[in-house]
């Protein structure tokens, strides 16, 4: 919901990662190969080259392909289409057998995932992301998209541009999107065009604002007539609103959650000039605004971190619009 301006920090953790993926999965061009060398061995009735094509500019390309930007993205598809037939990504590969002529398949394009080890970028993109302070699903931002696995972070991840398409970027840094199973499920491979990297930094950074609705509410006191609305950040429905929506039903989703909203309307009925000095004179954080902020509203109230706690982005437009964030310039 918000995006990740690409500034020498994340560049450096892009880097960290590629290093440190090369380091523990070994040469993946000679995996390559070795694929290539299988693929020609099993399957001597099809035509060999679109797979040959393919997999011989990963093996060019990959050390660029593990940091690519998305700004790359739109040249390296284009190339890669030209490589391939129309349905040679799907087309199911014969790529082991045994003495006993018992034979394994797979989809070319989860051959190649398996061979670039997608699993193992999947574990060690995990502390780069966490460095980075997102915990949560970067599209709904009310689910968290980490767990752990043997003590370890552990995130689900969607491919920006699916594996099953675009293969060649199983495992790069700016294609691997931390998402819950339930956008991630969502999504599949439908394009989107909301990828978490931006190399344009704007003073707000996110497409979307959530415009609460409270004004039946204000006269009945029923939390049922809250209503969440979720627009593009002019207030516009949008036609790439309305197909966010549709893709991670983001309004269905937030009119399970009225109760944050109605929470922020009585703590702004409630909570007094005089209540927020006390705050100031017992706590002693009269010089951090910050950590009174956080303090009250339960998360992280600046503006460009919405990723560590849920419904950071639907607390944060909130107080905007009914005024709370003001109640601190006391
Ligand atoms: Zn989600």
């Amino acid at each position: 919901m918000q995006k990740i301006v690409i500034d020498a920090t994340i560049e450096g953790y892009a880097q960290a990662y590629a290093t440190d993926l090369k380091a523990t999965i070994g040469d993946v061009r000679n995996k390559l190969d070795n694929l290539l060398k299988a693929i020609k061995k099993y399957n001597n009735k099809i035509d060999i080259l679109p797979y040959q094509s393919y997999i011989n500019e990963i093996k060019s390309d990959y050390d660029d392909l593990l940091i690519l930007k998305p700004s790359k993205f739109k040249d390296y598809i284009s190339k890669y289409n030209t490589l391939k037939n129309e349905d040679s990504l799907t087309q199911i590969l014969v790529y082991k057998s045994n003495k006993k002529g018992e034979t394994k398949s797979k989809k070319f394009y989860e051959l190649i995932s398996d061979t670039m080890k997608y699993k193992s970028a999947r574990m060690t993109l995990a502390p780069y992301i966490l460095k980075m302070g997102i915990e949560t699903c970067v599209y709904c931002n009310a689910q968290y998209a980490i767990t752990s696995q043997d003590g370890k972070p552990f995130y689900e991840f969607d491919h920006f541009k699916s594996q099953s398409d675009y293969p060649f970027l199983c495992t790069t840094f700016y294609n691997l999107q931390p998402s819950c199973p339930f956008c991630n499920k969502s999504k599949k491979n439908k394009s989107c065009d909301f990828n978490l990297y931006t190399e344009i930094d704007t003073s707000d950074n996110s497409p979307f604002l959530f415009i609460p609705q409270m004004e039946n509410f204000d006269k009945t006191k029923d939390p049922e007539c809250i209503r969440i609305d979720f627009k593009d950040k002019d207030r516009n429905l949008s036609q790439s609103v309305k197909d966010y929506n549709k893709i991670f039903h983001i309004e269905e989703v937030y009119s399970c959650h009225k109760d944050v909203v109605e929470d922020f309307y009585w703590k702004n009925k409630c909570y007094t000039k005089s209540y927020f000095q006390s705050f100031h004179e017992t706590l002693g954080v009269s010089e951090n605004i910050k950590l009174l902020k956080r303090f009250f509203f339960g998360t992280n109230m600046d503006g460009n971190s919405i990723h560590k706690h849920p419904f950071t982005k639907l607390i944060q437009d909130t107080a905007k619009q009914i005024g709370l964030d003001k109640r601190f310039k006391i």
